[in-house]
């Protein structure tokens, strides 16, 4: 645990020391669970985004994308359940005033009797070697057959008492399993209570004539209200997808875990239209890809696992959690779910206007049912982040910090570095910068020794760091510098383009998922 929060602490400052995240308005303070990126985490961001939206956009020809807006008529909420029920269940701890998240301390106790099997699982494996049958031994071992069956109780507890709102049976389960207050240690609770995370505002501007509107708590509203007009100003047939990228907003109730859990986020989402009937299958075929995206990137497959929902959404047939191996453990990256026509049919109550698709070949209209992929842009950039950050010895005894980030997501594909400032190897640099800057991000660097300058690129993420030297200037080469390996070489200046160019092609990048 000590270990988990000294990682989490580094990636924290490295983030703010290389200029990913600072806190937002840092100079007043900042302003709890929010964040802004900076000049080097504004690029990743948007890399995120670009790799998302092609793979979702422009790699599909029936899915195309929209930008709506964060405010929307306050009927759409009503419709979508979340004036009603967008709520998480809070408790608070009356020794040490700290609030939580019910359902949030119940999982994580769930969690830790099932690190506790893991461990068996783990120490079995190291005893037995190569004979280890895993399943075998999760099905025949007493210990791990005990933690996994208390697991499952709790949890499926959890979710009755969710699904039908009974929030004291949350709080006697928090009291039953001796659930303490993770600060304090205290086990004297209050009663659980709903709190709803929506974020209200006004628009209008005398205070008797203004109207409740809502910052949207999710994207995917904006799809839904514009599903006839992008089905039918864009001849959309059966099966089709609405994607999205933006903002959402939400009044967390405990907000201390870095970017993960902000009030102010961005997610991207895609709604995918399909027959009714069809949906299980389309269920799975976006699993898998939306599980191929993850792998293409590489960011270690052991720090991915799905979780299944034993809880639903009332409106939801089959739900899935693709959760990520955050610094503070596994959790919630991307979901994906079966959203049936909830959303689609109570906007038509409530509009009274038609959402439907008429369908050739069954020659009738229906309502469609929607499959959803919903992963935060945020978490994302998290695990990307965290899962790249790396601190390694060295030959000699040295260590350097250095950030392997994916080169297709780096802000800066290659630092130009002269070795240098003066004998015209500075112009011949900026040249060279001139002319990669067309196709990639690229910084250039003349300060300190060039060991020094190497370090601040690796820390910073820099996939290549390009040195022109004297010899330069008599064959017409540059030393190319591989950040993980650190491999150096010497190649024609002619051939640095198309060397960056085929580390960072979208195309193999992508196939690496398959
Ligand atoms: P959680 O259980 O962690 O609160 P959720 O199940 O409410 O998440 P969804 O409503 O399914 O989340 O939202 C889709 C995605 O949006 C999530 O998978 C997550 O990546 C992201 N997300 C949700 N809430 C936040 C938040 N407060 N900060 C950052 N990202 C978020």
């Amino acid at each position: 645990m000590a270990k988990q929060q000294d990682t989490f602490k580094q990636v924290i400052a490295h983030a703010k020391e290389y200029g990913y995240i600072f806190s937002s308005s840092e100079i007043y303070d900042g302003l709890s669970a929010v964040y802004d990126y900076g000049q080097n985490g504004a690029e990743l961001k948007k890399n995120i985004k670009e790799y998302w939206w092609k793979s979702m956009v422009q790699l599909h020809e029936n899915i195309v994308g929209l930008d709506a807006a964060i405010l929307m008529h306050p009927t759409t909420w009503k419709a979508s359940g979340h004036v009603d029920a967008f709520n998480d269940p809070l408790i608070d701890n009356k020794d040490s005033k700290k609030r939580y998240r019910a359902d949030v301390l119940v999982e994580d106790h769930a969690e830790k009797i099932n690190q506790k099997a893991q461990k068996e699982i783990t120490k079995a494996r190291k005893r037995f070697g190569d004979k280890f049958d895993e399943a075998e031994f999760v099905n025949t071992n007493p210990r791990v057959i005990r933690y996994k069956k208390e697991e499952k109780e709790i949890l499926e507890r959890l979710a009755k008492s969710l699904t039908e709102e009974n929030l004291a049976d949350v709080k006697d389960l928090i009291e039953e399993l001796g659930i303490a207050c993770p600060e304090s240690g205290s086990k004297n609770w209050t009663d659980v209570k709903q709190f709803n995370l929506m974020f209200g505002t006004k628009l209008g501007a005398s205070a008797d004539s203004a109207t409740d509107l809502y910052l949207r708590p999710e994207t995917a509203q904006g799809i839904f209200v514009n599903f006839a007009n992008v089905q039918k100003t864009g001849r959309m047939k059966i099966p089709f997808g609405i994607a999205q990228i933006g903002k959402a907003f939400r009044n967390e109730i405990v907000a201390r875990q870095f970017i993960f859990r902000q009030r102010e986020f961005e997610q991207m989402e895609m709604q995918f239209f399909v027959r009714p009937g069809d949906e299980l299958k389309w269920f799975e075929h976006w699993k898998e890809t939306r599980q191929n995206w993850h792998a293409s990137l590489g960011l270690g497959e052991e720090n991915y696992r799905f979780h299944d929902h034993e809880k639903m959404a009332h409106y939801a047939n089959a739900a899935t959690d693709i959760e990520f191996n955050f610094p503070f453990g596994f959790k919630e990256l991307e979901g994906i779910h079966s959203r049936t026509d909830f959303d689609l049919k109570a906007h038509e109550e409530h509009s009274g206007k038609k959402l439907q698709f008429f369908d050739p070949e069954m020659n009738k209209n229906y309502v469609p049912y929607v499959i959803e992929t919903s992963i935060g842009l945020d978490r994302m950039f998290l695990a990307v982040f965290s899962s790249s950050l790396k601190e390694e010895e060295l030959e000699g005894g040295s260590t350097r910090t250095v950030l392997k980030l994916p080169a297709i997501l780096a802000p800066y594909k290659a630092a130009i570095l002269p070795l240098v400032k003066k004998d015209g190897l500075p112009e011949i640099a900026r040249e060279l910068m001139e002319e990669l800057q067309w196709d990639f991000n690229v910084s250039y660097d003349e300060k300190d020794a060039v060991g020094r300058r190497y370090r601040r690129q690796d820390a910073a993420g820099t996939p290549f760091c390009i040195t022109i030297d004297h010899d330069t200037k008599e064959d017409n080469q540059v030393t190319i510098r591989h950040r993980d390996t650190m491999e150096q070489k010497r190649v024609p200046i002619s051939e640095v383009k198309n060397i960056i160019a085929k580390e960072v092609d979208f195309r193999t990048w992508m196939q690496k998922g398959k």
